[in-house]
């Protein structure tokens, strides 16, 4: 391990729009008014709100923003008929219903994709990526229902824990159709950790096909860039939210053309119980919410895999978690562990070699091989 000091910067750098907070910890911009590159404006930042978060696209070209945006957002409602954990009348609503009959229930080809990879993913960590989370996610209240009055007891969470597992999910596919089976009622997938991570790449392929060159694509937090932001640039900077501080950067660093970036953190999404927050990210071992990271960023070739990894490795830890990149090239990591007082950050050494410091505030950088 590799001790660096960097400071960062406790606002947003110049040229930002503030967003809401809950919706996003990575975003990028664009630093093309730059006195250097008097030629070229800003990208175009057009944003709006769909699945319950923020969407954008940023366009170099400012007269593709509003094709861009249109493109981004049908490929956004594909996946949600099929993948919504909040619509009555999605897929995965109508596998969750049918948990226990025996039924198998016709998913299309995006769904079966997206569930294989998720459990992939759980296997590789054995099972800290969980895609049948639901039942924990419930007992601690994330459900829509109002708050609970006191944290859930231990027979509570042993029933739960019991009804995540997701080698039960029974998956089948063949060239042309796919089946999903939840044997027992009660079980209820979630993959709101790996969907929208899918539907900013089933985007941005359709941008690419429809011959969009400079852009960058966002969906909670979820990007992926083609080309650069302006001539020369090599790619999008890209900011690393402080998850301590709202709208403050940690730092910055460049992405390039095709990769994504996804970022998973515990003040996204929280339930408050008896005055206690608890975080959405679940250990599925445990039945509890994961407790000690804050936010964990990753660069990976598709968004699918940030996405996917990003929750994986904040419940597995720097440790853990850098020793399951080995088996995925191309991916960098950041931890940044849930110590405020001393901000002490783990990353790879890709990313910290491509991580930026912006400002005065000092922090402590470990290098964590893979
Ligand atoms: P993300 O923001 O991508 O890290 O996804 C977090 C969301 O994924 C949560 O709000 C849950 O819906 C779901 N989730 C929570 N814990 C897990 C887990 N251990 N594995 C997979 N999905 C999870
Ligand atoms: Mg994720």
């Amino acid at each position: 391990m590799k001790n660096l000091s960097c400071p960062f910067l406790p606002r947003l750098a110049r040229g930002f729009r503030s967003l809401p907070s809950t919706a996003y910890l990575a975003f990028a911009c664009c630093l093309a008014l730059a006195a250097c590159r008097p030629p070229h404006a800003a990208p175009l930042r057009v944003q709006w709100f769909t699945m319950g978060t923020v969407a954008a696209v940023q366009c170099a070209d400012h007269s593709a923003a509003p094709q861009a945006r249109d493109l981004a957002q049908a490929a956004f409602d594909d996946l949600d008929r099929e993948l919504s954990a909040w619509k009555n009348d999605s897929a995965l609503a109508a596998v969750n219903d049918a948990a226990g009959t025996g039924q198998p229930v016709s998913v299309s080809p995006a769904f079966a994709t997206v569930l294989r990879t998720a459990l992939a993913f759980s296997k590789e960590s054995d099972g800290a990526f969980n895609p049948l989370i639901g039942p924990i996610m419930c007992a601690w209240g994330f459900n829509g229902a109002d708050p609970r009055p006191s944290p859930p007891g231990e027979a509570e969470l042993k029933a739960a824990a019991a009804l995540a597992d997701w080698r039960a999910i029974d998956l089948t596919s063949a060239p042309t159709s796919a089946t999903v089976r939840l044997p027992t009622a009660g079980m209820r997938l979630d993959l709101g950790a790996i969907a929208k991570g899918y539907a900013v790449d089933l985007a941005w392929q359709r941008l690419k096909a429809a011959g969009h060159t400079n852009l960058l694509v966002d969906l909670g937090g979820n990007l992926r860039a083609i080309g650069e932001a302006a001539p020369g640039r090599g790619g999008w900077r890209t900011g690393v939210r402080n998850p301590f501080a709202e709208n403050a950067l940690v730092g910055m660093f460049l992405m390039r053309d095709g990769e994504a970036v996804a970022t998973s953190g515990n003040y996204e999404r929280f339930v408050e119980i008896e005055g206690v927050r608890y975080a959405h990210i679940m250990d599925g071992r445990t039945g509890r919410p994961v407790t000690g990271m804050a936010g964990t960023t990753i660069i990976a070739p598709d968004a699918m895999t940030a996405d996917a990894l990003s929750t994986t490795l904040f419940v597995l830890g720097p440790e853990k978690g850098a020793a399951m990149l080995r088996s995925h090239p191309g991916c960098e990591a950041l931890w940044i562990p849930d110590t405020p007082d001393s901000l002490t950050f783990f990353a790879t050494p890709g990313f910290a070699e491509r991580l930026k410091p912006l400002g005065p505030l000092a922090y402590t950088l470990n290098v964590i091989r893979p």
